[in-house]
């Protein structure tokens, strides 16, 4: 048996925190000078003048903007004209508000796995889908996937044969997190199939209006009833106003209205009404180009760095939507040891790919796996992290 390293020690804790500890946490824990650990969205971009414009003019209309309300009908309609840009036809009554993609999956790990049901994902997985749907204490059956080649779905469509009504299928076609990775036609087309013969899916979107080249539509626009969408205002607008939307079939919001409410009692009327306010101002497509175009020089940015910066025998996408670029090491490389090494001696964080396995088994690349940020930073923290991170390679 192999002797367990500092390190291992370390990842196993990184790891575990990342699961279990909230954001915030983990935020205020670890402060490093440059981090592409995160999913944020660059400060410099959040559009704060526009967003106090909206926030006052929602203040002025009276004390209703500060009482327990309903959702606003409004912003739901708004969203539904969103829904469009991803391809998607939906009605307003089939938009559900919630507070964040993150409150959308929790409330749907309840609904439909419920305690110790299945549910089905990819090995490695946003690790806030985990935590969600943890309280059910599920069992999680995944499927192989990497970073080039996607999903395999004829070992889903294996499993499926195996595992009994799983509660529904996770999956994140458009900018991948934490692979980046953005479904082919394909791999789309099998997985709308199988949703039409009673697989449900929960397409978890965030990154959708993020994308650099080419326009893929959502998953659902292909299949409007058995897909159940996860949309978000965090990585397009603000993530503090914690405003996202399920698109759900009608006869589901009962039963997802009274999940919520045992969680939240009301909805964030104001955070809802501010995003109102700013979609109606007619801000937002403008704002989205703003981001995509920024966000592309980034990742353009730091793939320089990256081609530059790491050892021969590595290998990284090039992602056409979302916010990450992940990293595979050649041996003898191990992303946990480089980030040890990069946040205590160097202050650079980033994420290691073990932090993503669905299960704790990881595969034997996870071990060299990084997932890097590049919304977050600027061109010169870019640089600046990186020569960092070359530094610690260079002397391996
Ligand atoms: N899903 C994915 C894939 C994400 O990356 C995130 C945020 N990092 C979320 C959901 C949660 O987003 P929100 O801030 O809207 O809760």
């Amino acid at each position: 048996m192999t002797q367990t390293t500092p390190a291992e020690i370390c990842l196993a804790r990184w790891a575990r925190s990342i699961r279990t500890s909230p954001l915030q946490t983990m935020l205020t824990k670890c402060r490093p000078a440059i981090s592409f650990a995160l999913g944020l969205p660059g400060p410099e971009l959040l559009p704060a003048e526009q967003l106090s414009v909206a926030a006052a003019a929602v203040l002025a209309s009276g004390p209703g903007a500060l009482q327990y309300g309903p959702p606003s009908e409004e912003l739901r309609h708004q969203i539904v004209e969103i829904m469009r840009w991803r391809g998607v036809e939906c009605k307003a009554s089939e938009v559900f508000l919630t507070s964040g993609a993150q409150q959308g999956l929790s409330i749907l790990a309840k609904l439909l796995i419920g305690p110790r049901g299945r549910v089905v994902c990819e090995k490695y997985v946003y690790t806030g889908f985990l935590q969600a749907i943890e309280p059910m204490m599920p069992e999680v059956h995944t499927i192989e996937t990497d970073a080039w080649s996607g999903p395999d779905i004829d070992g889903l469509e294996a499993l499926l044969t195996r595992v009994a009504d799983p509660g529904f299928l996770y999956i994140n076609a458009t900018g991948h997190n934490p692979l980046s990775l953005t479904l082919g036609g394909e791999a789309r087309i099998r997985l709308v199939k199988l949703s039409a013969r009673a697989l449900t899916i929960v397409e978890d979107d965030p990154y959708g209006l993020l994308q650099y080249e080419g326009d893929s539509a959502a998953l659902k626009s292909a299949s409007p009833s058995s897909i159940i969408y996860v949309g978000s205002f965090s990585k397009i607008l603000s993530p503090a106003l914690r405003v996202g939307w399920l698109v759900a079939p009608e006869h589901l919001h009962t039963a997802l209205a009274s999940i919520k409410e045992g969680s939240d009692i009301n909805t964030g009327t104001f955070s809802q009404r501010v995003a109102c306010r700013f979609i109606a101002s007619g801000g937002l497509r403008e704002h989205v180009s703003k981001l995509a175009c920024a966000y592309r020089r980034r990742r353009d940015f730091m793939l320089d760095a990256l081609a530059r910066t790491l050892p021969s025998g590595s290998r990284w996408t090039t992602p056409s939507a979302g916010i990450f670029i992940w990293v595979e090491l050649p041996e003898p490389y191990d992303a946990v040891e480089l980030l040890d090494r990069a946040l205590s001696e160097h202050g650079v964080a980033f994420l290691p790919g073990v932090a993503f396995c669905a299960k704790d088994s990881a595969h034997e690349s996870a071990r060299r796996s990084l997932r890097l940020n590049f919304s977050h930073c600027t061109e010169d923290q870019i640089e600046e992290g990186m020569r960092r991170i070359a530094v610690i390679l260079r002397d391996w």
